[in-house]
């Protein structure tokens, strides 16, 4: 492939924790390569719970100094009333990891790009991806901005776009979606001490999830099923009224003012193969988690250290590389899908309801 100043040897499309973890792990084989980024600066994404047992994984990355900075904060453990009507406390204590980190994640992605900047490899931020197109010998692709549009070659791609895996959609890859479970997300000023630690309360139609945020702010989740979700106009009212059916949330979170909200997709989707000629795909475009595990962002960076490993192997003439890197993550998929279901399944107060009947159905199928 001839080379100019837009040609590298692999393209990633996506500069979050997966991306920027492929990035990292491929610079450091000596693969040169480049991180298109649809941001021109990061954006604040909902998840910031990583657990204890992430450490040796964030050593291994060199980035364990990154979360252990004071804009992050540590947590001792979670509150969680499922399966019955006590409110259970766990804590990290007795974790031979010790404590977890609840992130600052806009603070964490910015982070995590500025390592990436400091190796002085190409950034293409505020750059979107238009089109891909591969062939034997190598991969085209097309990204713009509002000023300009870019021609890429390179010898591979990886799609680290997250759930929406743009790159798999050029290329006509389908991601399958397990469950329609969408997240409505809002943070919430609250007058007493908050706590620094997770609390996790399912109710018939859903369960939520609260987290600090600031000294004096929360993040509060509802997860339910799409289906459920009520008319913008309508879902002030029924958030209001599930926090009501809570027994402990309701208690300490009262006469809130709900503002601004978001609501997104947040159930489990997976790439059939994650790989195919020329394209590798990481983090949450090849399998996304249901947030109730806390996996998606340790797994988007554990898959950038492996995916960007098996594509250095690769590229260096390694044929099976890729495969190898299939069979560990579908086997950790497989793994958090026994996990997951098992979880849900202590839940047995709501047997009626549509969220606790719905929930599983489709997940039990890929098992
Ligand atoms: C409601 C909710 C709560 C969550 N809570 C947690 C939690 O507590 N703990 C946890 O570990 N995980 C949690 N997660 C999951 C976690 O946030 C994701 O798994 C993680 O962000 C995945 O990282 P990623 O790099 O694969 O994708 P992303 O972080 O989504 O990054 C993808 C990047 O690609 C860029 N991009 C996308 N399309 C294009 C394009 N066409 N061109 C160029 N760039 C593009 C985006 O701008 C983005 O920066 C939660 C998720 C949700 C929805």
């Amino acid at each position: 492939m001839e080379k100019d100043k837009y040609t590298y040897k692999v393209v990633i499309v996506g500069g979050g924790p997966a991306g920027i973890a492929t990035a990292i792990t491929l610079l450091s084989k000596g693969i040169d390569c480049c991180v298109v980024e649809a941001h021109k600066t990061p954006i604040r994404k909902s998840g910031e719970a990583i657990p204890p047992n992430a450490k040796p994984l964030l050593k291994q990355l060199g980035i364990l100094s990154l979360v252990e900075n004071e804009k992050h904060k540590v947590y001792y453990g979670n509150k969680s009333c499922w399966g019955s009507d006590i409110l259970e406390q766990k804590e990290f204590i007795a974790d031979k990891f010790g404590h977890g980190f609840l992130l600052d994640r806009l603070y964490f992605e910015t982070q995590l790009q500025d390592l990436y900047k400091n190796t002085n490899a190409s950034f293409y931020s505020g750059y979107k991806l238009k089109k891909v197109v591969s062939n034997e010998k190598e991969v085209s692709t097309t990204i713009e901005n509002d000023s300009e549009t870019i021609k890429l070659k390179s010898n591979f791609i990886v799609d680290a776009t997250g759930r929406k895996a743009s790159v798999c959609r050029h290329l006509g890859v389908q991601k399958e979606t397990l469950d329609s479970q969408f997240a409505i997300t809002f943070n919430v000023k609250i007058s007493n001490n908050i706590p620094n630690e997770i609390s996790v309360e399912a109710t018939k139609n859903g369960w939520w999830y609260v987290a600090p945020f600031t000294e004096n702010e929360i993040t509060m989740m509802f997860f339910t099923l799409k289906e459920i979700i009520p008319d913008k106009e309508n879902i002030e009212i029924f958030l209001q009224k599930e926090l009501q059916t809570t027994i402990h949330l309701s208690k300490i979170i009262k006469n809130i003012k709900i503002e601004t909200i978001k609501i997104m997709p947040a159930g489990t989707s997976c790439l059939q193969i994650p790989y195919g000629k020329n394209w590798l795909a990481v983090g949450d475009a090849a399998y996304s988690f249901d947030p109730i595990s806390s996996y998606g962002i340790t797994s988007a960076l554990a898959s950038g250290f492996y995916g960007g490993h098996a594509v250095a192997d690769y590229l260096n003439g390694k044929e099976e590389a890729l495969e190898v890197y299939r069979y560990v993550m579908e086997n950790a998929f497989q793994a958090y899908l026994h996990k997951l279901i098992a979880h849900y399944e202590v839940e047995k107060r709501w047997k009626q309801s549509y969220f606790w009947m719905n929930r599983l159905e489709m997940l039990k199928t890929k098992c």
